[in-house]
């Protein structure tokens, strides 16, 4: 019998779950550390004390049209479908659609849709003039010329776990060969214990920042409960002003995330860099020159040539701004490589 392989992995968000279960089926021992107090990572949801599902690190959206990562992800939930809307805020009040449609253009006029979407929104979030961010950032954020008010409308799955994220993800790492520890920290004498490590942090905190930091936007949450019973129509609402919040999002509007009849909760989002924000790091820089991609592959190539025995994997791992399914699908692919390459009996 071949001796079972001992791999460790670095967090317990999506990516570390996704890879734990890929590789606990395949009879690997599985430890997962995370050194929050709490699985799922971002997507991490719960209930407050009125009954209403919150997302603590902003509103997750799951769409995708990768039939792979749908069929993963419902062996381990059921799912309530939804297809996201979005409203702006307009400086009279008036809640215009966004992505930019026919309609928000004939509202606004079409010359005026850069102002007034796109620039104060791009510098709140990224806290830079508009000329110097990434064009391809702003590519994410598309305009119609229909009446469709579908915040992804190429998407052929759109919906939210049934039970929440966190839920989903304790029934992914609930498996034999998986032990999960939480508010434990990596260090690096855990390295001469496993096999293997997958590492979904950042890869130059891992390195001590032997060549400086790679940046990170960041976001304040200020939770406001109301004793109102709806504020807003949708669940996100985009502001449009110079103000500090980019947006809002009003938790009960999102389906099956709390019925409460005499209180609703509001999360207002505050861009800010990370280090105002206990180093949380969310949304990798990407300056329009590519300076930190650059500084990133230093430390890629720094950590394969010296430490063949850990993938860096994930949103911090990779240095790359990925939705869930990306996520999902990157982390699968990592695993089944590494399946591939090590577990002979395959
Ligand atoms: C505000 C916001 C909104 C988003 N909205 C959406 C959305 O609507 N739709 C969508 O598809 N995607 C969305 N995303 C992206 C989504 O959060 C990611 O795709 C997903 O969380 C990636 O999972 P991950 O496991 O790679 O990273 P994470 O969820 O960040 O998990 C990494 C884990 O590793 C732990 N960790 C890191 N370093 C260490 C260490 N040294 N020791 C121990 N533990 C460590 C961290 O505590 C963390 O729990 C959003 C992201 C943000 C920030």
């Amino acid at each position: 019998m071949p001796t079972q392989k001992n791999v460790l992995i670095v967090g317990a968000g999506l990516s570390g779950c996704t890879i734990a279960r890929s590789l606990a089926e395949a009879n690997v021992q599985c430890t997962v550390i995370d050194r929050r107090s709490h699985i799922a990572g971002n997507t991490f949801d719960f209930e407050n004390q009125f009954g209403i599902k919150q997302h603590k690190y902003g509103p997750h959206l799951f769409h995708t049209s990768n039939h792979k990562v749908v069929e993963f992800l419902s062996r381990f939930t059921d799912w309530t479908p939804y297809k996201h809307k979005v409203k702006a805020q307009l400086a009279d009040g008036k809640l215009v659609t966004l992505p930019i449609n026919l309609e928000t253009k004939e509202i606004v006029g079409a010359d005026n849709c850069v102002e007034i979407f796109i620039r104060p929104y791009s510098e709140k979030m990224w806290g830079m003039p508009l000329e110097s961010i990434d064009p391809q950032i702003i590519n994410r954020v598309p305009m119609r010329d229909d009446l469709n008010e579908y915040y992804f409308p190429n998407d052929s799955f759109q919906a939210l776990p049934a039970q929440g994220y966190t839920r989903m993800t304790e029934v992914m790492l609930d498996h034999s060969n998986i032990s999960v520890h939480l508010e434990t920290e990596f260090n690096h004498e855990m390295m001469t214990e496993f096999d293997h490590i997958f590492h979904s942090g950042s890869i130059d905190e891992f390195l001590k920042f032997k060549f400086g930091p790679l940046p990170y936007r960041s976001i304040k949450f200020h939770n406001v409960n109301m004793p109102v019973a709806q504020m807003y129509p949708v669940s996100v609402v985009n502001f449009t002003d110079h103000g500090k919040f980019t947006r809002v999002v009003e938790w009960k509007n999102l389906p099956k995330h709390g019925a409460n009849e005499t209180h609703t909760t509001l999360t207002f989002e505050e861009p800010c860099d990370y280090s105002q924000n206990n180093f949380e790091r969310y949304y990798p820089v990407k300056d329009i020159s590519g300076t930190y991609k650059k500084l990133y592959d230093r430390y890629k190539i720094f950590v394969s040539e010296n430490h063949p025995n850990i993938t860096f994997c994930g949103r911090l791992g990779l240095y790359a701004y990925l939705d869930m399914h990306q996520a999902v699908s990157s982390s699968l692919k990592l695993s089944d490589a590494w399946m591939q390459a090590n577990l002979n009996e395959r």
